[in-house]
């Protein structure tokens, strides 16, 4: 047996939407000749990438209230590299569909703020435009239908709406990755050498060590070496909230833990024609629900995702409950962020409230209120509890400022990478590659190269490639 048969250049734990993106980046666009992607699940993207367990949106920023003008670029320019992967390899629209999208405000108030919203951000968003009661009627007639004709509305528009199946982008990245494999031996492509991109599902990485100058990976498998331990030069860990656990493991992050928020949805037929979003409470910190026809079948419409604070790393793995505890840690730091948090008497409401959205009879009676500012006519028998839909946002709690880091984080450590990703880190996957692949070329020195050229030339937008 080489020694070399288990000694990888990159090593990836977690086959989730943002490790299969980064494989495919470092295999298509790299010199890099070893490397290993690790996954507990048999198959990629079962955790909050699986199609059912997010809201399926492509977000660019524009109809998010939530998010500055600043995020909003960043957030566009990753969201591009998607869109353009998606109209280059799936045309047939096998793993996204589009449909139109707005963001709605009800009463004068809302639609003030919507105006100047607008104005800030119509340089950014070209193809989004502000329309009235009569057009928001002649587009999505149940927002109007029931609704008090004397409250002022109005919304941005904008035909540009790309719900995906994260679950299947997943998968194709990880197929491109096996066809070029594929080609590779067939052609003896010389540009990447004898390159191996080895991909083990059903492999739990139990522990993370560093020796010397690589990494040694323990796992529940044993490869048909007959190996359990695995030696890498370079790691990121992509594992979702279990990415906070690796990194405490080895003595990163210290100053963060982990707020856990479920989001469940319920369904209605065909109530909408395409996604509609709400505007932002300020004082929360949680998305506000949105309306969003399925990826795969246009006529059922899903409301959601709630906001269940939950002590879990995985949503319905009670397992996970003694996991959750290391991460979050008992320290008196981690107990006044958490209080600090949560005892904001708005916060602490809703979040009481999206408990009781789950719980069988009295969640729908409840939830019914929130759906109905969207759709104000919708009955109780028109809306069913989506039942075992909806992952867990790894919310970052940073334990220094007390309070919540909004969006993904990224640890980085001595050739180690972490990456924690609420939403919208589905939209954000290929850009999370982009930046992994260049710390990642610098991390192994010498001799290595990412072709960002032609990474952009293939995937970004002109104004991607202008920007970069
Ligand atoms: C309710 C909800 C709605 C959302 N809506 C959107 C949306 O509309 N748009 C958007 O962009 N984002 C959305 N998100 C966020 C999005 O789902 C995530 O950002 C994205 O799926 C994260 O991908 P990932 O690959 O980082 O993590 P995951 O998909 O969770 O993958 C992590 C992988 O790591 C594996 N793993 C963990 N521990 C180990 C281990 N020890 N060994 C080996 N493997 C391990 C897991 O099995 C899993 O496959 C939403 C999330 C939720 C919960």
């Amino acid at each position: 047996m080489s020694p070399t048969q288990t000694q990888y250049d990159v090593a990836i734990i977690g086959a989730g939407v943002c490790g299969s993106a980064l494989t495919y980046v470092l295999s298509q666009y790299t010199n890099i000749e070893r490397i290993v992607l690790l996954e507990k699940c048999s198959d990629a993207a079962q955790v909050n990438s699986r199609v059912y367990n997010n809201s399926q949106t492509l977000h660019f920023g524009d109809i998010e209230t939530n998010y500055t003008l600043q995020k909003a670029e960043k957030v566009n320019r990753a969201a591009s590299l998607v869109k353009q992967y998606l109209l280059k390899y799936d045309a047939q629209q096998i793993i996204h569909s589009r449909y139109h999208k707005m963001v709605l405000a009800v009463g004068a108030e809302q639609v003030h703020t919507l105006q100047q919203r607008y104005h800030e951000f119509k340089t950014l968003f070209p193809a989004l435009w502000p329309i009235d009661r009569a057009e928001i009627d002649m587009v999505e007639p149940n927002i109007l239908k029931g609704r008090d004709p004397k409250i002022p509305v109005s919304a941005l528009f904008t035909e540009e709406g790309y719900a995906v199946d994260y679950q299947k982008l997943a998968r194709s990245f990880l197929d491109q990755v096996q066809q070029q494999q594929a080609q590779q031996q067939t052609q003896q492509d010389n540009e990447v050498g004898d390159r191996t991109v080895d991909m083990r599902f059903d492999t739990r990485v139990q522990k993370l060590e560093k020796v010397g100058d690589r990494y040694r990976i323990f796992t529940d498998q044993r490869d048909q070496t007959d190996q359990q331990v695995i030696s890498a030069k370079t790691v990121v860990v992509a594992a979702g909230a279990y990415s906070l656990l690796f990194a405490k493991s080895l003595g990163y992050g210290h100053d963060y833990a982990l707020l856990c928020v479920a989001g469940s949805f319920y369904r209605a037929q065909s109530a909408l024609n395409g996604k509609v979003y709400t505007m932002q409470s300020k004082k929360l910190p949680f998305a506000a629900i949105h309306g969003d026809p399925e990826v795969h079948d246009p006529t059922i419409t899903r409301f959601g995702p709630t906001a269940k604070v939950l002590p879990l790393l995985e949503r319905y793995r009670l397992s996970t409950l003694g996991d959750y505890f290391k991460t979050a840690g008992l320290s008196l730091a981690a107990v006044l962020s958490f209080a600090a948090i949560l005892l904001d008497f708005t916060v602490f409401s809703y979040i009481c409230r999206n408990f009781l959205y789950d719980l069988p009879f009295i969640g729908k009676r409840l939830f019914i209120k929130e759906a109905r500012r969207i759709v104000p006519s919708i009955t109780l028998a028109q809306l069913e509890y989506a039942k075992g839909y909806g992952g867990l946002r790894p919310q970052i709690v940073n334990m220094k400022k007390r309070g919540l880091d909004m969006g993904e984080a990224k640890l980085l450590g001595d050739r180690i990478i972490f990456n924690i990703t609420p939403s919208p880190g589905a939209s954000t996957c290929l850009q999370t590659a982009e930046d992994d692949t260049e710390r990642l070329i610098t991390f192994l020195g010498g001799g290595y190269r990412f072709d960002k050229a032609r990474f952009l030339a293939d995937l970004g937008s002109p104004a991607v490639v202008v920007s970069s």
